[in-house]
């Protein structure tokens, strides 16, 4: 069931939003060479939680950790671990955190230290496909609007696009209906209307845009080729005049 956010709800929404995007500046001085993806889940956990708000993700479906933490052709869904950041890897964290019952949803890519060009490539064009995303939307649109300006300028660009994972609705819940793919046909599938919260995620791969599920954990999604991936979201909500970014400044 789809729903429409009061303001009352909106609002609460919009400051778990806030708080996502806080901790996303928060955790960004710590990205670099050496440290270790728990260590950075425990410096988001914390953080999080000192602004009156709780993981989204930990416990959830028995997910283990606070952050989704995926390195290179990790595409979503990586455990903290010992591993260290390298130089030249690329890092996508995946931060939700719930506060007074409202979830808010962003992921974002980072370099660390020097990456080549073609990661390079994949993060800005997986960044800007996002907002080309967030552009389609207008309130009586479609969510297939979405998905079309995603797809289109992910393949300008010769990117694969995972579709096995889709961008959601956001409220109470962290995932809610309706499924936001990044493909598809404008002018199709359900309507958007004011005050419809969603969260749009381009996931983009370097190489195919085929994945596996890695076996050993159940859990972390790989592409198939080991070709790098990329993860952009942000939680919005539509309004008169296209869409207001949650998980923003
Ligand atoms: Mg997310
Ligand atoms: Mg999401």
């Amino acid at each position: 069931m789809i729903t429409i956010k009061s303001d009352r709800e909106i609002a609460l929404l919009r400051k778990a939003g806030k708080i996502v995007y806080d901790t996303h500046q928060y955790l960004k001085p710590f990205i670099r060479e050496g440290i270790t993806t728990r260590e950075l889940d425990r410096l988001g956990e914390e953080f999080i939680r000192s602004q009156g708000a709780t993981p989204s993700f930990k416990g959830y479906e028995g997910f283990p950790c606070a952050l989704c933490i995926s390195v290179n052709e990790e595409v979503v869904h990586g455990i903290p671990s010992d591993y260290q950041l390298q130089n030249g890897d690329i890092v996508s964290i995946d931060i939700g955190a719930c506060y007074q019952g409202y979830h808010g949803d962003s992921a974002w890519t980072y370099p660390v230290g020097e990456i080549n060009k073609e990661k390079k490539a994949l993060l800005e064009h997986t960044e800007q496909a996002l907002y080309e995303g967030l552009k389609a939307i207008h309130k009586d649109g479609h969510i297939g609007d979405i998905g079309e300006a995603i797809e289109k300028y992910a393949l300008n660009y010769h990117l694969g696009v995972v579709k096995e994972l889709v961008g959601h609705g956001v409220g109470t819940n962290v995932h809610e209906d309706p499924d936001v793919p990044n493909y598809g046909k404008s002018n199709t599938g359900p309507r958007l209307r004011k005050g419809m919260v969603i969260a749009v995620e381009p996931m983009l791969t370097l190489g195919s845009p085929d994945i596996y599920i890695d076996s050993n954990n159940d859990w972390t999604v790989i592409t198939d080729d080991n070709q790098a991936s990329a993860h952009f979201e942000h939680t919005v909500v539509v309004t008169d005049d296209g869409c207001e970014i949650l998980t923003g400044e």
